[in-house]
């Protein structure tokens, strides 16, 4: 799981997260949501330290994120990362997608790797386009490539940041479906999302953030279907 305490993030003289405190239990799946700029990807992007926190302290499975002595290539492997823009590699297969970190960083045989990225291309329905180069799949299909991809190298949780905002509508309901299984199989996930839908069936929890800070959180019958807070309302109104 994920315990985020107190966090405080500034780019300059500009706070951006003011005091984050959110937990995400092991097993379980939190939807995060809020409007542009309310520092959502700061606060993902925190929690594997591709940005570092001012203040405040990260716990992510047995790693202390921002101790110091963290082994920081540990605690990065366990963590998948899902974004807007998939970001495969152009110049290689599916498979070689799916295969390249986990011979580089885990030092897995390339056979052994291929079994691996094999598997999760099938949990995510594209074991048959294994041959394929990223500019012959829809974006729908990159994305789950993608997902595939972070899958091979076992996390113990995903981030995922506005995973299909930038994809066709046509192609969302199959990476969303590939998410809602994840989940029903016990992944840990940490999702920002403007899928509502998403969130109500499939969020555990869902907190609602606003320039920096926590605004409301809860179960999602709580927070989207009844929430109590004025900006949590009027953020709903405009995106439901
Ligand atoms: P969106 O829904 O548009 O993705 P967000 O909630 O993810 O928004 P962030 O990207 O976390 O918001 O940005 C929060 C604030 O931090 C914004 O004001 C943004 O301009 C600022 N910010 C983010 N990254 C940087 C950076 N590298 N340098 C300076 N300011 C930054
Ligand atoms: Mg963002």
């Amino acid at each position: 799981g994920v315990n985020i305490k107190d966090l405080r993030k500034s780019y300059g003289s500009n706070e951006v997260l003011k005091g984050i405190s959110l937990t995400v239990e092991p097993g379980q799946v939190v939807c995060l949501i809020g409007p542009s700029g309310s520092g959502k990807s700061t606060l993902l992007r925190c929690v594997n330290l591709l940005e570092h926190p001012n203040a405040g302290t990260i716990n992510v499975g047995e790693f202390e994120a921002t101790d110091p002595d963290v082994d920081l290539n540990k605690m990065r492997q366990s963590v998948g990362m899902v974004f807007q823009h998939f970001n495969l590699f152009p110049h290689l297969s599916v498979l070689d997608n799916c295969t390249i970190s986990q011979m580089k960083v885990l030092k897995r045989s390339k056979s052994e790797a291929a079994n691996v990225a094999r598997h999760n291309l099938e949990r995510v329905g594209l074991g048959h386009l294994a041959d394929r180069y990223p500019d012959q799949l829809s974006g729908g299909q990159q994305q789950r490539v993608a997902i595939a991809r972070a899958l091979s190298m076992d996390p113990k949780l995903m981030l995922f940041d506005e995973p299909t905002s930038a994809l066709d509508p046509e192609t969302v309901g199959d990476v969303l479906a590939v998410m809602r299984k994840l989940a029903q199989e016990g992944m840990t996930m940490l999702v920002v999302t403007h899928e509502m839908g998403f969130a109500r069936e499939v969020a555990d929890r869902v907190v609602f953030m606003d320039a920096g800070v926590v605004v409301e959180e809860g179960p999602a019958e709580h927070v989207i279907s009844a929430p109590t807070q004025p900006r949590t309302k009027e953020f709903l109104r405009r995106v439901l």
